[in-house]
């Protein structure tokens, strides 16, 4: 059928024009979605192989002055008990994942006043001193330019900063007046001309989204080419505005996964926590759609379930070791293999 031509032309290099890449959107059908599958999972082996890169994600604070009206850690949950981890934590958190094999640590974090600019470059230096082999991922929000110039002078490589949605009316309905989607752009663009690594990103079902706000994601990775992107559900969070709203498609989020691997073949693209919330074998699902990164989770157990953006998130009971242990065997299972490296962006 028509839209099957549409993922070889896509596959081949094409260019979809916007009604195209809504019509292969909404097409439900099971096969397009295997057949998508099957040329993103080719697209990505061609590069990085069978390989699955993994971060590890150390969530350094629940402080937060945002008050985004999808996440749990907003500004007025009160019902959030707030935390931040000390520096010696963090360089804890890293000694366990550097004997684990991991070699990318990212720290996220909420909008933390506390994290000015001098203490998160010590931090950061330190991790870059005992970790030289290491790359240093941040998320952590909305920050200057000359803020991000210090973050990167001091060591960091990467940062994510998802643009959420690529439609400004959209975005002034997920978030509060103060934040917009041309502020966050100008952060994204700052960050890669400063040199980062950089990530932008989506959720999937978020309210209010429609396919038309979709295909303006797509469009603008297109163009803005960022070395990672991030694609999980919308999970309603309670004690938020959205509490009651319905979740993201889990079939829509992997579907999205394959077309962002097939019209930017090179992009880190993990498997996603939310994705791994919403189905048991959701990041296994990712990885055969064509995502190649999985973020497991290095936080100290005691604040695991103090970050919870979303109902249900997992890894609030296992111990690090203990699920790398089962991601390796789970990947081992469909034939993909976990590997030690910093996972660079191949130019
Ligand atoms: N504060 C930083 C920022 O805004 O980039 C980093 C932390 S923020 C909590 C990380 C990501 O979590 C956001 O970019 C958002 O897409 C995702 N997130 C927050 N609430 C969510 C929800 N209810 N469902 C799915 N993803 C959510």
């Amino acid at each position: 059928p028509m839209n099957r031509h549409l993922i070889d032309k896509l596959a081949d290099g094409g260019e979809l024009t916007r009604q195209e890449l809504a019509r292969l959107i909404t097409d439900d059908s099971r096969e397009i979605a295997a057949y998508l599958a099957e040329r993103a999972n080719a697209a990505r082996e061609q590069i990085y192989g069978r390989q699955v890169f993994i971060r590890g994600l150390i969530e350094f604070t629940n402080y937060c002055r945002n008050d985004c009206y999808y996440c749990g850690i907003r500004r007025s949950n009160d019902a959030v008990s707030r935390y931040r981890l000390t520096e010696g934590q963090i360089l804890d958190c890293c000694r366990q994942g550097y004997d684990l094999g991991f070699r990318t640590f990212v720290l996220q974090g909420g909008e933390d006043p506390y994290w000015t600019d001098e203490r998160t470059c010590q931090v950061v230096s330190a991790i870059r001193q005992s970790y030289p082999d290491c790359a240093i991922t941040l998320s952590m929000g909305e920050r200057s330019r000359e803020s991000y110039q210090k973050l990167f002078d001091a060591g960091a490589d990467r940062y994510l900063l998802r643009h959420e949605t690529a439609d400004s009316e959209h975005y002034s309905r997920l978030h509060p007046a103060e934040l917009s989607l041309a502020h966050r752009l100008s952060c994204l663009q700052a960050l890669k001309e400063i040199g980062f690594q950089t990530g932008c990103g989506f959720m999937v079902g978020s309210p209010y989204q429609t396919i038309d706000h979709l295909v303006e994601d797509l469009c603008l990775i297109r163009e803005f080419r960022p070395q990672m992107v991030g694609i999980g559900p919308f999970l309603p969070a309670a004690n938020t505005p959205f509490e009651r709203e319905p979740a993201g498609s889990s079939e829509l989020t992997i579907k999205l996964l394959s077309i962002v691997r097939l019209l930017h073949p090179r992009v880190l693209l993990p498997a996603t926590t939310a994705l791994g919330t919403a189905e048991h074998d959701g990041r296994e699902r990712g990885i055969l759609a064509g995502a190649n990164v999985i973020m497991p989770n290095l936080s100290p157990l005691e604040v695991r379930e103090k970050y919870l953006l979303y109902d249900g998130k997992i890894a609030t009971g296992d111990e690090a070791a203990e699920s790398i242990r089962h991601l390796t065997a789970s990947m081992k299972k469909i034939g993909y293999e976990i590997v030690t490296a910093r996972g660079d962006y191949l130019v």
